[in-house]
């Protein structure tokens, strides 16, 4: 339902759950954040943002937020988003649906997998760690997992000890924000208003590296140039 990030200088998880805030007039079941150091924080659950306690983790500067419309899965706290891979060192958050979720996920099962959700969406982070693993980094891990799954999606994913965002996109909305020594993420514009008014709308099939201040846009493993927007209008 709803996506936010944001990576720059200050502490993520005060941003990221103002976000989430800003996104509270669309409709949803769950709410959860992942917040990077050396290791992922995460806190999720069913209910409202309001009722999610943000971990303190003044240290982190890079976070990614989600507000759940449950497709896959009843909502509950295990299904809420982020979501991990095995090793818990990589969280996704998504919107949308993965049409072939059942077939990755038997063949991950195979594979020794063992999944903690009934989402379609904890394929991702289990294939994006299997990519990492396998030596590639996010940005080439996300774009192979990209290649694998069918449906309509909106996903952003963050690595433990990496002040950095990845996020693609395919029939789904989201929008990266250019701020002063910050770059932020979300699925509507609304999310970060108030903090830039500076951004980049995605399109279908782009993948989107952002660090502090730094978003750099690749398409088919070439770096795109879109325009840099500014938003005249108020959310209120
Ligand atoms: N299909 C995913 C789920 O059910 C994402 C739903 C959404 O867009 O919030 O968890």
């Amino acid at each position: 339902c709803g996506i936010v990030g944001y990576v720059g200088g200050e502490p993520a998880g005060p941003i990221v759950y103002s976000g989430l805030e800003n996104l509270d007039y669309r409709g949803y079941d769950s709410a959860g954040i992942a917040l990077v150091e050396q290791e992922l924080t995460i806190a999720k659950r069913t209910g409202e943002v309001s009722e999610l306690d943000v971990p303190d983790v003044p240290g982190a500067t890079c976070g990614i937020g989600h507000t759940r419309w449950s497709t896959h899965g009843p909502p509950t706290d295990e299904n809420a988003h982020p979501h991990t891979g095995q090793a818990g060192d990589v969280a996704v958050v998504h919107n949308g649906i993965v049409e072939n979720y059942e077939s990755i996920k038997a063949e991950l099962a195979d594979a020794g997998h063992e999944f903690s959700s009934d989402t379609d969406t904890e394929v991702i982070p289990h294939l994006l760690e299997r990519e990492l693993e396998s030596g590639h980094d996010l940005l080439s891990g996300l774009e192979r997992v990209v290649d694998a799954i069918e449906g309509s999606y909106a996903i952003a994913a963050v690595r433990a000890g990496s002040d950095r965002i990845v996020a693609t996109r395919h029939e789904s909305p989201l929008v990266v924000g250019h701020g002063d020594d910050a770059s932020f993420l979300a699925s509507d514009v609304t999310a970060f208003l108030d903090r830039t008014r500076d951004v980049t709308y995605l399109e279908d099939g782009d993948i989107a590296s952002l660090e502090a201040g730094t978003v750099t846009v690749y398409r088919d493993g070439d770096v795109v140039d879109h325009d840099v927007e500014t938003v005249e209008w108020d959310a209120d």
